[in-house]
């Protein structure tokens, strides 16, 4: 059996290139004798990888100099905790709710200060971006967060929001390395790699040197804390060298194909051919209103949860998999991440065609 065709949300579909890479690299890397899992992490050799890893992902998105990059353990959701720990310096902030993912941030937050959302698009199930142009910032709010790209719902900030000179804190985990980022705009960009970067256990961080505290206060379990990380080349425990290791290649790969504005062009040529299916189709159609849709992640429905159902069964035994919606909303998503070709959206439209067809 080759290869299917996986819209899988996260862990997701990574270049076949790579998946061929790691695999020639398994028994013998660079001829050490061993592959990347086996070897210590203090050796020179994965001490090669980390540096490669993080030189790369700073060419790919321009990373200035002032700012750290971090690789760390406990999934997006353990930045949920660490983030009001280490920069709610006044126990204030402000959330933009647009997802359960940000949802679950807030509500995190809330356990360790004075929090507020001072936007949210729960009204209409999170299927639009809110206006954020101008906000009822606090004067004295710490920083300003948003989860970028709504994994479940399929939306993401198009125009980022008007913070009033608050540190923009940004979740981007299903839209890392999409396409190009000014790194300036932000106070920090982080995100779990199991979406569209690399396996599942790892997530980067890339923050501003001047946020991240000097101390914290002594409950702070010590791998919370960002200056820890920092100040121990993000090995003060044993990292996941495998998944920063399959990172890395991920960053030569991105390179090698003409870097974030080739992605971001292909990205949008691949949306367009779905997105516009679902524009016209009679069966199909797109929950998101148009000025918030994701390049990323694609819901759509047919209305009725039978047809659904049948849908994605039929689906599957054509190869295209994982196109089961979130189980918190129902219906259909498709994500369309970097690594998945743009054959590979162009198989799901034929495929939708001919249900429409055969079920109208
Ligand atoms: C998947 C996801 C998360 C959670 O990631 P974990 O690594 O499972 O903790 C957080 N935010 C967004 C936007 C996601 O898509």
């Amino acid at each position: 059996m080759g290869r299917i065709y996986n819209f899988s949300a996260g862990p997701a579909v990574l270049p076949e290139e790579v998946l061929q890479q790691a695999a020639a690299d398994m028994m013998d890397y660079h001829g050490c004798g061993m592959s990347v899992m086996e070897m210590s992490h203090r050796s020179k050799m994965f001490q090669d990888i980390i540096d490669e890893a993080e030189k790369d992902l700073r060419t790919l998105m321009n990373i200035p100099d002032n700012y750290k990059v971090l690789f760390l353990q406990g999934g997006a959701s353990l930045q949920f905790a660490m983030i009001p720990l280490n920069l709610m310096k006044n126990k204030k902030a402000d959330y933009i709710v647009t997802g359960q993912w940000a949802k679950k941030a807030y509500q995190e937050a809330k356990k360790y200060g004075d929090v507020v959302a001072v936007a949210s698009s729960a009204d209409k199930t999170f299927s639009y971006i809110p206006d954020c142009s101008d906000l009822p910032i606090r004067e004295d709010a710490d920083y300003v967060y948003i989860c970028e790209n709504n994994t479940i719902y399929g939306t993401k900030f198009h125009t980022l929001p008007n913070t009033k000179g608050k540190d923009l804190i940004s979740d981007v985990s299903s839209c890392f390395l999409s396409e190009p980022v000014d790194v300036t705009k932000y106070g920090m960009i982080y995100g779990g790699v199991q979406k569209n970067v690399g396996p599942a256990g790892l997530v980067i961080a890339i923050i501003r040197e001047d946020l991240i505290p000097e101390t914290v206060d002594d409950t702070v379990p010590t791998m919370m804390q960002y200056k820890i990380h920092v100040e121990n080349g993000s090995m003060y425990n044993t990292p996941n060298c495998w998944a920063i290791y399959i990172c890395g290649l991920v960053f030569k790969w991105l390179l090698k194909n003409g870097g974030l504005e080739a992605m971001q062009k292909r990205n949008i040529e691949k949306a367009k051919i779905l997105y516009d299916f679902l524009d016209q189709s009679k069966l199909f159609k797109g929950t998101v209103e148009p000025g918030s849709r994701s390049l990323m992640n694609v819901p759509f429905v047919t209305g009725n949860e039978e047809l659904d159902a049948k849908f994605v069964k039929e689906a599957k035994a054509a190869g295209l998999e994982n196109l089961k919606g979130h189980r918190s909303v129902g219906g259909m998503r498709a994500s369309i991440y970097n690594a998945m070709p743009k054959a590979g959206v162009e198989a799901l439209v034929a495929f939708m065609k001919k249900f429409e067809e055969e079920n109208a």
